[in-house]
């Protein structure tokens, strides 16, 4: 199946600080120990490095000093607030945590490439920028690089994320949208309590937030192109405190998810407007406030074509698949939205290995780690193939 030989070979090294990952998972921007054990790595490499925020890892290969070339690779490496169910010895042991996103994975293929790398420094026609980013889960860290300068000058991004749903030995390489923006929102609705016998006395916050929660869904079904993928979800709404009195105040929280930019603000402000004009036309106050996770993240096509070129000697022509687009997020986005990239998916899932088709975010989750090597000398591949 492979067409050259892999440059990175060694994968038992890769495999035991996979596991020490996973068994150590740390919460978005808690990343700690995560971070220490990255900076370990790095100097037992030699690869120069520095803090970026509180946990964050920058490190830096400068190459041959021939060129000015820079080109980044992006690991994340926070993990999420769960249990983890499974039976390996190398299941978390810090209760509560888990990486169930294979984030272990990406940052030990990356370290993976690092090493590779630094051994080839003579050849490199330039700079290999790695970024290890804390707290992804929340859409945190990769603004906390980008606000650093630390994205400046780039002229490539590559980032990668396992997948349960893609076979380990396979490569996914999407044009165009892979994952959707992601915003929350709260809306806040003040009215006047009353006893609910007399509700013209009052203003009933909680039939205010309900007109709201039923229009907000008008602009995914009239405002928006139906050709276009929006989604407005509530997940939660508060109000009340007694059956026979008026709520004097409802809150509410919820996600956008969208595919652009122009949609993505269309529908964020239409929210506001929406909440801002059914309170005000019962007479009560709204206040909405948004948190921006992160935007749409969208592959560069002309560096699909390149990355897929250097996939192809490690899986061959026949692995390399498109896959549908999700409406998950991920803050990889941000670096896109001002330096050409692309963001590779790694297939990981294995049908006769336990628990590697099991759902990202699911209390199984594990890999087939052999997407590790694949993975590392995807990493390795480009940024050779980009300053060669
Ligand atoms: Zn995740
Ligand atoms: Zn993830």
């Amino acid at each position: 199946m492979t067409i050259k030989p892999y440059i990175i070979t060694e994968k038992e090294n890769l495999i035991s600080l996979r596991r020490f990952f996973h068994k150590h998972p740390e919460a978005s921007m808690e990343e700690f120990e995560t971070a220490l054990k990255i900076e370990e790595e790095l100097d037992r490499l030699g690869i120069e490095h520095k803090r970026v925020g509180e946990t964050g890892v920058y490190g830096l290969i400068r190459g041959n000093g021939q060129s000015d070339r820079k080109i980044v690779l992006r690991a994340d490496i926070d993990a999420l607030r769960m249990l983890d169910q499974k039976t390996e010895e190398y299941a978390s042991s810090n209760v509560g945590f888990m990486h169930a996103c294979g984030h272990d994975v990406h940052m030990t293929a990356l370290l993976g490439a690092a090493e590779a790398l630094k051994k080839l420094e003579g050849q490199l026609n330039g700079q290999v920028a790695l970024f290890f980013q804390q707290g992804e889960e929340f859409g945190r860290g990769a603004r906390i690089f980008i606000n650093d300068g630390l994205l400046d000058g780039a002229s490539r991004v590559l980032g990668i994320h396992v997948s349960p749903g893609v076979p380990v030995g396979q490569i996914a390489i999407t044009k165009g949208p892979v994952n959707a923006s992601v915003d929350h929102f709260k809306i806040r609705v003040t009215g006047k309590s009353a006893h609910v016998s007399t509700p013209h006395l009052g203003i009933d916050a909680l039939y205010i937030a309900s007109q709201i929660v039923v229009n907000l869904q008008g602009i995914v079904s009239r405002q928006v192109n139906p050709l276009d993928t929006v989604v407005v979800g509530i997940g939660l709404i508060k109000a009340g405190t007694a059956y026979n009195i008026i709520a004097e105040e409802a809150m509410m929280e919820g996600t956008t998810r969208c595919f652009s930019m122009k949609t993505r603000e269309q529908t964020n402000k239409s929210i506001t407007d929406i909440a801002m004009n059914v309170a005000n036309s019962y007479g009560a106050e709204a206040e909405v406030i948004f948190e921006d996770f992160t935007s749409p993240l969208i592959n560069d096509a002309g560096v699909c074509t390149e990355v897929a070129k250097v996939a192809q000697d490690i899986v061959g022509e026949e692995n390399i698949i498109t896959i549908e687009k999700s409406l998950g997020g991920d803050d990889f986005a941000e670096y896109l939205l001002s330096v050409p990239g692309v963001y590779a998916i790694i297939g990981t899932g294995n049908s006769n290995k336990p628990n590697t088709t099991s759902p990202l975010h699911s209390n199984k989750f594990d890999v087939d780690e052999d997407g590790i090597l694949i993975a590392a000398n995807l990493y390795a591949d480009f940024a050779l193939e980009q300053l060669r």
